[in-house]
């Protein structure tokens, strides 16, 4: 007889997931830096070592947790690193990731209420105190979705909704819904643009000032044209960090537009939000509590593992009254009186996400989180000081939030580019880039929960030796 049927054996589990406690701990510990942080392995590479038809029998987790670790690892980008300061630098915290593995094992799919009591509530009760957290006033209540982008989707269609009442039946018939974003907005409100059907030529970028922020006025005048032509203003998304710059639009004036005209406010504030737990930022959100929605990512400043995305709503039952149907399978004596997920979005099912961000709130409190993005802020400050007072580099931009954007002085965008590649291939950083005002800036992202002061005196450290070898030509260009 071969294996018997059914699951691999407690014994199987256990030593397996002992050997994997231990990897992870050594993993997400201080002293074991993962190295190289962005990935060097050649493209194909995975796909060529890996056998191309599906395995016939079976092997021992824990021989495949260990394969996994001496043949695939070399594909990993170490996001967990306190090192990688590129894009946005996240988290997984070892709280957040004890709620995964737990989440996983118990497997809860909180479609309705009934089908995970527990994961409906806890949603609903993590996300109250988040809302608390960052000083946002009771009307609003969140539901949790995978990422940004899928929560500005449901924010604009919730928009839609509000604006064409009977676009559920009729869709838009003709008429024609404009949605308006600042020329520094994250590509997702193009994609939710794209994904409702809305067409690119009715997504009016505004322009912004000097320091990137969207112009209040240029706004109101495009509103007025566009109802004056017989368009259908839908929403304006304003955003608190963007993702380029970490640049803040003036959501109090942007509200004040959108009070007069009587258009949706959607904030994206994906990065940014979480610094409004910190009293000293809270004035980058002033006027966001006036807002329709609010998008905030637990996973990006949070310290949860990815991916967690919260969409805030002033009036949860605009969302369900978009998005609520009930097959009559699904249909259940309590509803009315709890809360059906299924009601708030796209999909059915739904993971137990809020667990992670339970536990996290458990595990550091509200005053360990607070902390931490303070933390944060000061090292952002202090590497910004760094780059002001070396000869060789100089600010971009003021310090914003936990962001720095900086330039090799006085040298060519490609060469700005030249460095980042000898940074990334040196293994030991991971930076990435932006163009502003058509200038190429380099980025340091500070926000991993292990990042100390002596990283970035080990990337100052680096950065001066690397301009300080002659710039060759890059390997790739
Ligand atoms: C990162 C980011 C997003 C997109 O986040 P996802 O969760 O990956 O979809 C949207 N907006 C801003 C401002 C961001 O920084």
């Amino acid at each position: 007889m071969n294996q018997p049927l059914g699951d691999i054996s407690p014994e199987e589990f256990t030593d397996a997931a002992e050997y994997l406690t231990e990897w992870l701990s050594s993993y997400l510990s201080k002293e074991s830096f993962p190295e190289p942080v962005l990935s060097q392995m050649e493209p194909g590479h995975i796909l060529s070592q890996q056998p191309s038809n599906p395995p016939e029998s079976g092997t021992t987790p824990r021989q495949i947790l260990e394969e996994f670790e001496s043949e695939l690892s070399c594909g990993l980008t170490h996001w967990n690193s306190p090192r990688f300061f590129a894009y946005f630098s996240i988290s997984a915290s070892g709280p957040g990731v004890l709620a995964d593995f737990l989440s996983a094992g118990l497997n809860q799919q909180a479609m309705l209420w009934r089908t995970s009591p527990v994961a409906t509530e806890l949603e609903q009760v993590t996300l109250d105190w988040l809302r608390q957290a960052m000083g946002l006033p009771t009307p609003f209540s969140g539901v949790i979705y995978d990422t940004a982008s899928v929560s500005t989707l449901h924010a604009l269609a919730t928009a839609r909704e509000m604006t064409l009442p009977d676009v559920r039946m009729r869709g838009q018939a003709g008429r024609q819904l404009v949605v308006y974003c600042s020329e520094h907005t994250h590509s997702s409100i193009d994609k939710a643009v794209l994904m409702l059907g809305l067409g690119w030529d009715n997504l009016r970028k505004i322009p912004c000032d000097e320091n990137l922020s969207m112009d209040p006025a240029k706004l109101a005048e495009q509103i007025k044209l566009d109802r004056e032509a017989g368009l259908h203003p839908c929403a304006v998304v304003a955003t608190i960090g963007t993702t380029s710059t970490a640049a803040v639009d003036p959501v109090a004036a942007v509200a004040d537009v959108c009070d007069a005209e009587n258009v949706w406010l959607h904030v994206d504030a994906a990065y940014g939000g979480s610094a409004s737990l910190v009293e000293e930022c809270r004035p980058l959100f002033s006027g966001w509590e006036r807002a329709d929605s609010i998008v905030i990512n637990p996973h990006k400043w949070m310290f949860t593992p990815f991916d967690l995305s919260v969409l805030y709503l002033r009036d949860m039952d605009k969302l369900k009254q978009a998005f609520s149907l009930t097959p009559e399978y699904l249909r259940n004596e309590e509803q009315g009186r709890v809360m059906n997920l299924m009601d708030t979005g796209v999909q059915l099912g739904r993971r137990f996400r809020s667990l992670k961000l339970w536990m996290i709130f458990r595990c550091f409190g509200l005053k360990g989180i607070r902390e931490r993005i303070s933390y944060h802020l000061d090292l952002a400050r202090y590497f910004g000081r760094m780059i002001e007072e070396s000869h060789d580099f100089e600010l971009a931009l003021p310090v914003s939030m936990s962001l720095v954007c900086f330039r090799w002085k006085g040298h060519s965008d490609d060469e700005q580019l030249e460095l980042m590649q000898r940074v990334n291939q040196s293994g030991r950083f991971f930076i990435s880039h932006t163009k502003i005002k058509d200038q190429m800036v380099l980025r340091c992202a500070i926000g991993h929960i292990r990042t100390r002061y002596t990283d970035l005196d080990l990337f100052m450290n680096e950065l001066k030796s690397l301009v300080d070898s002659p710039v060759e030509a890059s390997p790739c260009s």
